[in-house]
Parts: structure tokens; C-alpha cells; sequence
């Protein structure tokens, strides 16, 4: 059995937080070993569609506080062979720390505690034991399937095949409002095509052009991301999620569609909203159950009984989202042993699994996890029971958790988190929002424990301190 110091399971950007963290406390050399059932690192960047684009300035999107190489400008969205590509440099920079054995191809069938270290099982039955493993199995996004439709007159494809399967003559139903779904309108925008949108109860996306603003509006009114948080954060009590989301939607939020009851951490452009606008041709506001063959063509059933005909070759594209849409497996985040920690939507720390893992990691390696009273928050759990709720109890975790953290952790973890949206802002009103968070930290804590402990017993999901 090969024996290691460390070993992680996952090699997307929760993965590979981790192990930037782990070359922080690990000494040079320490022998790691890294197990991705995809061929190379960069998780659901090496496989998701090709006109994917990064939402938020690149440089934001990276492991600890590596560079992107060469530099980009700073508002630069990167294309998802450039974020692969960047994620795979991360992993080459990191290398030379370690004595890192690559399990690429290779999945993780069980990562257990083994006495007082763990035990890792390899498809084929290969057993690998660790001292430390981090199972950084984060958001696990897998591509979707076409929509299963009943006609045979329709083609019905994923954003993965629409490049290789498209013919630009035939007209689009884009299923799903989502980023997905914009990122699809804005691939075939501009060629004159006809482009619906099955939008359900529509998407709201947070406003890029106000919240990572060029020029001297850094400088001025434009909020920092934390500060944007916790105003959306303390205005929800657990119970009133009609008034806070209502909030949320009008202060922060733009869409294509003018308006939407969903939100699922997309980000927009106002440039970009409009651009969408112009190139759809009909918004459907309802959801769509199938589309038959009827005897005058093809017909789409809607979920409210209503249909609408449908042009023969007409192209159906499945946007209807990959993210905490299985609930995947229930671990917690520290194992009994404290040798296994686990980064998963299920016991997450923090909206983003990036910053989930390279803070829990962090307090792993320190070993005062265990006695850090972080909250634990089932994430699918919660999106099964209401978009606006889940949104709002998610940004009060995040929000509790940040103020936890920044009291459990050394000043040179936190600065040295590349992952910071508020990075985007100079220096010094960077440190007016932390000053007045600690300021009013007690009282917010508070506010956010009582709300979250509203929805834990209001919705009957895992929402509490870890075991600190
Ligand atoms: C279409 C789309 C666009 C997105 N765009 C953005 C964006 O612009 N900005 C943003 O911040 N976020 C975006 N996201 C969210 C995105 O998923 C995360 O930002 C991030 O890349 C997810 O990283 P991850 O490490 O959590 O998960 P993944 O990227 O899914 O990586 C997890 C890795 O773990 C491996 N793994 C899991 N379990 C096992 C096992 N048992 N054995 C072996 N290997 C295992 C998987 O193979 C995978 O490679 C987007 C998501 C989608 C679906």
C-alpha cells in the first residue's frame, strides 16, 4: 500500500486550493498524492462547453494567490481554455513543493478514517493511505444529457455538442435562463437567428458593470462585495423572504428579461444584458415539459398546460443548469479522527467551494478546526426548498462564517487569499468595510446565527456549527 502525507481528492479549484494551502504547512518535499477521475486538472473547466467564459475579472479565480500567466487586463472574462490552462499552471507551480504523485483517470471510491490517519479505495480495488486527505470533491459539476423529447421532428442537444451539431439555419429554443443560457444567447447571437428563451420564473444576475466598476467609481460608491453581502444578509430574518430578495433584486441585480424570481450566483454585464435582449426574439415565461409531433407539426407542452407550435428542425438546448442539482454525498466537514477533511456542497463553509476549501484548509493544517464554531450549511438541501430563501440563507452563512474566520485565522492567511472579490478595490476602503464589520461584529453574528437557526427549524435542513 502506498503511504503519503497528504492526499486529495480532486483537482478542480477546490482541490487545488487545497493543496496551495497545504504548501504553506507541509515541508518541502512532503509526499502528496492528488486523485482526479477526469485526465488533467481544472475539474468542470476541462469539460464544460466551449464558449464558456469566466463571469468575474480573471484574476480572482485562482488557487491562494497565484497569477494568471501572462496578465490579462484586470476586467478580463477568461475563455474555459484559458481557465483550465490556468488552473493546470497553478498545479505546475505547486509541484515543486512536493513529491506529488498524480492519480489522473482515477476515481475515488471510498476515503475513510483508518485508525488515526485515512484510507483512500482507487476504482480497480488500489488502496493508498494518508496521513492528512482533503476529499476536495467541491461542486462536482458534471455535463448534462439532451432534454429527453418525444418528437421526432426536433433536435435536442447540450451547450457540450451545440458547436459540433449546430446548423445556424434552424431556429433555437435555449431551455433555461441561467448563465448557461445567457452564455448560449450570446454564442449565436448576431447572425440573424431566431432565439427563444424557455425562461421558467427567470434568472436575476448581480450587475458586473456595478460591482467590479473601472475607473474612479473604484474609488467612490460602488460597493465592495462584502459590503453588498452583508446588506442583503442582515435584512433577511429567516421568515421574510419575499421583502429581503425583493431588496436584493432591486439594489444589486439586472436581467436580460427584466426582472426573475431565481438567482444562482450568475454575474451580468449591462452591456451584456442588452446585447441578449436585442438578440432573442420571445421570452417564454413558463417551463417545458416535452415537445410532441402533433398533426400539424411539432408542439411544445408547457408545465402550466399550455402548448405552442414549434418549426420542424427547430434546435432544443438544455441550459437548465449543472450546479447542487444531486444532492451528492452527505460527508462531514472535519472526519471523528480529524485526519479527513471534506469539501462538499453538503457541509459547505462558503457559497464558493474555492474559498470553502482554502479557508477550511487553512484551520485544517493549523489543526484548530475542530474548535472553530464555523456553520455548516447542506446547500442542495436548501435550493430544494425555494430559490429566494436558499439564496438568502446562503448569503448569511457566508457572511457569519467570514466574520468566524477572520477572528480564527492569522493575518497572513487572509492576505494571501487571491480569491477576494474585493481585491478589485483599492486598499483603503477595503479596510473601512473590514473596520466597520469589526466594528458591529458581535451584533451581526448574532443576527446571522438567529436567522440561520429560523431556517435550519423552518425548512428542516443541516445548518449549524460544525462541532466547534
Ligand atoms: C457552466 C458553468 C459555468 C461556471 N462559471 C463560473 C464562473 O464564471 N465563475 C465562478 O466562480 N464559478 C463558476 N462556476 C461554478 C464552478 O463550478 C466553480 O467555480 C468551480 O470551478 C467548481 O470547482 P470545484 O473544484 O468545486 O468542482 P469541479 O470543477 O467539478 O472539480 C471537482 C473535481 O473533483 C473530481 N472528483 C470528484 N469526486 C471525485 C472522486 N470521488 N474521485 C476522483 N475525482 C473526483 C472531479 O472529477 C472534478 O474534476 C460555473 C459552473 C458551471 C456549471
Amino acid at each position: 500500500m502506498q503511504s503519503y502525507d497528504l492526499a486529495i481528492t480532486g483537482a478542480g479549484i477546490a482541490g487545488l486550493n487545497a493543496l496551495f494551502v497545504a504548501a504553506q504547512y507541509l515541508p518541502k518535499g512532503a509526499k502528496v498524492a492528488l486523485i482526479d477521475r477526469r485526465d488533467r486538472p481544472g475539474g468542470m473547466w476541462t469539460e464544460a462547453y466551449d464558449y464558456v467564459r469566466l463571469h468575474q475579472p480573471h484574476a480572482i479565480f485562482t488557487a491562494g494567490d497565484l497569477k494568471w500567466q501572462p496578465p490579462h487586463p484586470p476586467s478580463y472574462l477568461a475563455r474555459g481554455d484559458e481557465v483550465q490552462g490556468h488552473l493546470a499552471s497553478c498545479l505546475a507551480r505547486l509541484r515543486d513543493h512536493f513529491e506529488l504523485t498524480e492519480y489522473f483517470g482515477r476515481t475515488v471510491t471510498t476515503c475513510e478514517e483508518a485508525g488515526d490517519g485515512a484510507r483512500l479505495v482507487l476504482d480497480g480495488g488500489e488502496v493508498i493511505g494518508a496521513t492528512r486527505a482533503i476529499h476536495a470533491s467541491g461542486f462536482d459539476v458534471h455535463p448534462v444529457a439532451p432534454l429527453s423529447l418525444s418528437s421526432g421532428a426536433v433536435v435536442s442537444t447540450t451547450p457540450e455538442r451545440l458547436s459540433a451539431e449546430d446548423d445556424p439555419a434552424r431556429p433555437v429554443y435555449v431551455v433555461g435562463g441561467g448563465k448557461t443560457g445567457m452564455d448560449t444567447i450570446q454564442r449565436l447571437a448576431g447572425r440573424g437567428r431566431e432565439i427563444r428563451l424557455i425562461n421558467g420564473k427567470g434568472t436575476l444576475f448581480l450587475n458586473r458593470t456595478m460591482l467590479f466598476p473601472e475607473g474612479p467609481a473604484r474609488w467612490l460608491k460602488a460597493p465592495l462585495q462584502m459590503t453588498a453581502i452583508r446588506d442583503c444578509a442582515i435584512r433577511y430574518d429567516g421568515t421574510n423572504e419575499d421583502e429581503a430578495f425583493d431588496y436584493f433584486r432591486r439594489t444589486y441585480t439586472i436581467s436580460p428579461t427584466g426582472g426573475g424570481e431565481q438567482f444562482l450566483l450568475g454575474i451580468l454585464s449591462e452591456d451584456e444584458c442588452a446585447a441578449i435582449r436585442d438578440a432573442v426574439t420571445e421570452v417564454l415565461p413558463c417551463y417545458l415539459d416535452d415537445v410532441i409531433d402533433g398533426p400539424d407539426g411539432p408542439v411544445m407542452r408547457m408545465r402550466d398546460g399550455t402548448e405552442h407550435p414549434v418549426a420542424p428542425g427547430s434546435v432544443f438546448v438544455n441550459c437548465t443548469g449543472h450546479l447542487l442539482k444531486t444532492p451528492g454525498e452527505a460527508r462531514p466537514l472535519l472526519s471523528g479522527n480529524g485526519a479527513i477533511l471534506s469539501i462538499t456542497p453538503r457541509a459547505s463553509v462558503h457559497f464558493l467551494s474555492s474559498l470553502s476549501s482554502y479557508f477550511a484548509s487553512h484551520l485544517f493544517f493549523l489543526g484548530t478546526l475542530a474548535e472553530t464554531p464555523l456553520w455548516v450549511f447542506d446547500a442542495p438541501a436548501m435550493m430544494a426548498k425555494g430559490r429566494k430563501a436558499f439564496y438568502l440563507a446562503l448569503l448569511n452563512h457566508g457572511f457569519l462564517n467570514t466574520m468566524i474566520l477572520a477572528d480564527a485565522l492569522p493575518l497572513k492567511a487572509l492576505n494571501q487569499c487571491g480569491l477576494d472579490p474585493d481585491r478589485w478595490f483599492p486598499l483603503p476602503r477595503r479596510l473601512a468595510a473590514v473596520a466597520h464589520v469589526t466594528w458591529h461584529k458581535k451584533r451581526y453574528k448574532a443576527r446571522c446565527a438567529k436567522t440561520l437557526t429560523t431556517v435550519r427549524d423552518r425548512f428542516g435542513i443541516a445548518c449549524a456549527p460544525h462541532r466547534g
